[in-house]
């Protein structure tokens, strides 16, 4: 625990922040004291770690967890089941380290499980994603996509373009099942995505997901795409449905981007939102803004912006939870991620910046939904941050006044025994 100072932190990247009960828990991620080390007692100290943000309190607190944590520390997959955060894959953080193990932390007990040895049974990976799904009963971990080592073991139904510093880019897909811990390589139908890394993917109902952006590859060279697909489990298979194409408002197809954050809201009575916020366009600028994806299971898929300024929505790497706060109301949680680039050098390369602002470092936006549940209201956003503040003041405000209120007290306190005083003097 901080114990009774206020505890802060001062920077993250390329991190995931799931929130369970009334808490966001946040694990490792790219960070200025990191060593660029396979394994030393320093990020050990660091990994053994988890800071986790609180609700109630509006403050982050920091809390050592015990076993073994993983050593993809960076760009790992990240889902949660019930009191679970199960961590799949991930970078290093030096080289072209990268790791297949499969984790899990309880937060009841702050307890590191591995569920999965990190081996060359399948390909060695960072930066896909993860879901946790479900299909007649049974509940499943999703894994898609990502970069990494070539694989010794390959599936023919999946891509894996090689590159020739030795990595590979891929749409290998996993299925592990969380009441027999085993793997499984599903087979693959409709339009798959291709080997893609950097998007994000969501859950929209217990079986289906959808998937945003990310890098892919074009005659050997990396880009960023536009692309979005929905994809739900059956069986052993997974389905795919490219959605490019068929949306609606505004009269625009989203950019292409990647190191971007999303989250789903869902609403009681309408079909799930998908928010996005941030990431990178070509050439290593910015992409400024926030997304509303409504309809998303529909087919009427429309796309509008939403009005958030460059303070919430001009950074990468960093992550965005959704938590909802009331039937009335959804909070975004926006933590950490990298700022503009630097060009330095004599032939100017672009230089990753974090954010270190403690003021943009944890941003709140609160949406409000048109009516209780139902969809969001894209014109009511309130940067929860200053409110936050004035809310913890108000306390301060509230505790000050109970100690002028107690020293008045005091005041007559002693001014009844000074009577009391008297009255005996002059009785006697
Ligand atoms: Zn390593």
């Amino acid at each position: 625990m901080s114990g009774q100072s206020i505890y802060k932190f001062k920077d993250r990247a390329e991190h995931s922040a799931p929130v369970i009960g009334g808490s966001l828990y946040l694990w490792a991620g790219d960070q200025l004291d990191l060593p660029r080390v396979h394994d030393s007692p320093q990020k050990r100290k660091l990994t053994s770690t988890v800071e986790t943000f609180s609700f109630s309190s509006a403050r982050w607190s920091s809390h050592l967890t015990r076993g073994i944590p993983p050593l993809g520390i960076m760009g790992y997959s990240c889902t949660t089941f019930h009191s679970n955060i199960y961590y799949y894959a991930g970078w290093c953080g030096h080289g072209h380290c990268y790791h297949n193990s499969l984790n899990v932390l309880n937060t009841l007990t702050m307890s590191w499980t591995q569920l999965h040895p990190n081996d060359e049974s399948r390909m060695k990976k960072g930066y896909g994603g993860m879901l946790s799904l479900e299909f007649e009963g049974t509940d499943y971990l999703f894994m898609v996509g990502g970069i990494g080592t070539t694989p010794a073991v390959k599936h023919l139904q999946f891509q894996y373009d090689q590159f020739r510093d030795g990595r590979a880019l891929t749409n290998e897909q996993l299925l592990y099942n969380l009441s027999n811990g085993q793997f499984t390589v599903p087979s693959v139908s409709g339009q798959c995505c291709p080997p893609t890394s950097g998007f994000t993917i969501n859950k929209i109902n217990q079986n289906k997901g959808i998937m945003l952006g990310g890098t892919v590859t074009n005659d050997g060279l990396y880009t960023v795409t536009n692309n979005i697909y929905i994809f739900n489990v059956t069986h052993n298979t997974i389905h795919w449905e490219s959605i490019k194409g068929s949306i609606s408002g505004e009269g625009l197809w989203t950019k292409e981007r990647d190191g971007h954050a999303s989250a789903i809201i869902n609403g009681d009575s309408t079909s799930p939102t998908l928010v996005v916020i941030g990431g990178q366009y070509k050439y290593n600028q910015l992409m400024t803004e926030c997304l509303l994806f409504d309809n998303i299971t529909t087919g009427q898929f429309s796309c509008k912006k939403i009005p958030l300024p460059e303070s919430v929505t001009g950074r990468y790497f960093h992550s965005l939870t959704a938590v909802t706060m009331s039937p009335h109301c959804v909070w975004l949680v926006i933590v950490g991620g990298c700022k503009e680039f630097e060009w330095k050098g004599r032939v100017e390369k672009p230089i990753v910046t974090y954010i270190t602002d403690t003021n943009r470092l944890t941003m709140i936006i609160e949406l409000v939904y048109i009516e209780a549940g139902s969809k969001v209201d894209g014109n009511k956003l309130v940067i929860m941050n200053e409110k936050l503040e004035e809310v913890l003041q108000e306390k301060q405000i509230i505790t000050e006044d109970n100690e002028k209120l107690k020293a008045k007290v005091d005041d007559y306190e002693v001014y009844i025994t000074e009577i009391e005083e008297e009255k005996k003097q002059s009785y006697m």
